[in-house]
């Protein structure tokens, strides 16, 4: 079985959209795993949502979708996102409400666990260090986790307890085997490594085989969209910077 590994859509449907049609041409996907931050941010977060229904999906919930419905105080978000935030409210009809209600903080999906920002805290804490690390293999029941919530793309292997972070290269496949990882497959909507193209990452499960790939896509489109939203201009400028 393959998955398609999406995190922070963010509501960009154009992003979204290139993505689909990328991994679709490198051989397809049976399902998706999404990472959570399916909206916020960006402008089209109800379309995003209906998408991603359109697969066979397994998603998990993350700090912007919880936001999204009330189910946490955007007070603690900087100023853009909580005005995006409020935003995104706004846009969600009652199934896309209930969508992101029932979303889970965890999933299994053996032998991986979904979660997006880490184990010991699954919307809050962000995995990026070595401390962090540690932190989520200490809680792990499968050999590997999937990540989202920072935006930046890495492998991260514990060796002895010592987690090992390399660089989760573009276009080259990984072999998991019998090591404990920790992964995270990069933004869709709004990646963070100084890239703007989208990253994801197809996993071939039973051969334990996982690729990170990036595609382009139309930003200034999705920035129109933004800006006829009067979405904050800080949110339509990082697009073309990956920040
Ligand atoms: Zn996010």
């Amino acid at each position: 079985m393959r998955a398609l590994i999406l995190s922070d859509i963010h509501a960009n449907l154009e992003a979204l959209e290139a993505v689909l049609a990328d991994a679709q041409a490198r051989g397809g996907f049976d399902t998706i795993w999404c990472l959570g931050d399916t909206v916020g941010y960006g402008p089209d977060p109800g379309a995003c949502i209906d998408r991603i229904r359109e697969f066979d999906l397994v998603a998990v919930t993350g700090n912007h979708d919880c936001a999204a419905i009330g189910l946490i105080d955007a007070s603690d978000f900087n100023e853009t996102a909580k005005i995006a935030a409020t935003w995104t409210a706004g846009q969600l009809d009652d199934g896309q409400r209930e969508f992101l209600t029932a979303l889970p903080m965890v999933s299994v999906q053996e032998p991986f666990t979904l979660v997006h920002g880490s184990l010991r805290d699954p919307i809050v804490e962000y995995l990026l260090d070595r401390q962090s690390a540690s932190g989520t293999f200490a809680l792990m029941e499968t050999s590997y986790c999937l990540v989202g919530h920072s935006h930046i793309p890495f492998l991260c292997r514990d060796v002895e307890e010592d987690p090992d972070f390399i660089d989760f290269t573009e276009d080259e496949k990984f072999v998991l085997g019998d090591d404990r990882w920790i992964i995270n497959p990069g933004g869709v909507g709004q990646p963070r490594d100084r890239d703007s193209r989208p990253s994801y990452a197809i996993c071939d499960i039973e051969n334990k085989v996982i690729g990170r790939h990036r595609v382009i896509y139309d930003i200034a489109k999705t920035q129109g969209k933004m800006r006829a939203a009067s979405l904050p201009g800080h949110l339509i400028d990082r697009l073309d910077h990956g920040l």
